[in-house]
């Protein structure tokens, strides 16, 4: 929970300011895009004038949250120097973009669940205890006694069941499930949601999961299963890459998997890995050293080493921290 020294200066820097910029990390995710839309639908609500935005734009993933055709990709131009740029869900100023990182202006406020998030807003409001930034927001929100609308509620709904997993992962106490019936009281709709996120993909995300399937391998008595998604696999399905996300869940899935991970080339020219954990592997800590991060059991990275090589590290790292 957050004290309220920390609302209280939030309302106060709200109050002093008229434009808003609300910024996520880059490929964003659920919760990243329901907590930019939410909160910038109830900023709106109170009169401000306000720009939402991420490096990747809206992913057609997300067409269906209300207030999405108001997201835009990141400007190039920065932002008039009395803009409140309040980034959320994001833990490390470095992904929220290269060109938000050509503005040379770190974020005014940091709304965050990431236990590895340093602070590194002017006012920093992190709670590390919470499953979901959208639940950290709908915190803030009803505290300040903000209104709520109901496409608001709908979009914090949507970061909250999907940073969740639809309310199993571990951080889910029963305050989740209370914001989840306010936010449903107050208009969102759980089976249109959970369709938007989970009914509504296409077919080629189907056909890359069949080209993945047939490259998962697995270790250690099967404790670790990962997958390597090369450039092919892409072209062979026809997929794009927004569209592997939950593909890893097939892999934790396996009672004996203790850790799954996830390896991919990006555009770039650099790898990226996504690790989930059961419990006994702390993935974020892995993360760190590669100058990743997230939470325990999840967490990402992106690095300069090739797949195969990081591939031999992480596996190492992995069985270090399991029991023999
Ligand atoms: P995912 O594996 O779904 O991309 O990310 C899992 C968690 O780790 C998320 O909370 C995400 O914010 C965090 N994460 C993923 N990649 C990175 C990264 O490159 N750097 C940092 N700091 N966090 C990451
Ligand atoms: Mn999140």
């Amino acid at each position: 929970m957050l004290n309220q020294d920390l609302l209280t200066s939030f309302q106060k820097i709200c109050d002093r300011h008229q434009r808003f910029l609300v910024i996520s990390h880059v490929r964003p995710d659920g919760d990243a895009y329901g907590s930019t839309l939410g909160l910038g639908l109830c900023l709106r609500a109170l009169g401000k004038e306000v720009l939402c935005c991420n490096a990747d734009g809206l992913s057609p993933l997300f067409e269906f949250l209300p207030g999405g055709a108001g997201l835009v990709p990141t400007p190039a131009a920065a932002p008039e120097p009395d803009r409140l740029i309040i980034a959320v869900d994001c833990a490390d100023p470095k992904r929220l973009g290269p060109v938000f990182d050509a503005w040379h202006r770190l974020p005014d406020v940091n709304i965050d669940h990431h236990i590895s998030n340093p602070g590194y807003a002017k006012l920093n409001l992190i709670d590390a205890g919470s499953p979901a930034t959208a639940q950290v927001i709908y915190e803030i929100m009803t505290t300040l006694e903000w209104p709520l609308s109901a496409d608001a509620a709908a979009d914090l709904y949507t970061g909250l069941m999907t940073d969740t997993g639809s309310f199993r992962y571990r951080q889910t106490t029963a305050r989740s499930f209370e914001i989840a019936a306010q936010l449903v009281k107050a208009g969102a709709d759980p089976t249109a949601l959970a369709q938007g996120c989970y009914q509504s993909f296409r077919a080629e995300r189907l056909f890359l999961m069949r080209e993945v399937l047939n490259r998962v391998r697995f270790t250690d008595r099967n404790r670790i299963a990962w997958f390597y998604i090369s450039p092919e696999v892409y072209s062979r399905s026809g997929a794009t890459p927004d569209e592997t996300e939950g593909l890893i869940e097939y892999l934790q899935a396996v009672q004996t998997v203790e850790v799954a991970f996830i390896l991919e080339d990006m555009p770039d020219g650099l790898t990226r890995a996504s690790l989930r954990s059961r419990g006994r592997v702390d993935v974020q800590k892995i993360c760190a050293q590669f100058g990743g991060g997230g939470h325990v059991l999840a967490a990402g990275l992106r690095t300069r080493l090739d797949p195969s090589t990081l591939e031999k590290k992480l596996i190492e790292l992995i069985t270090q921290q399991l029991p023999a």
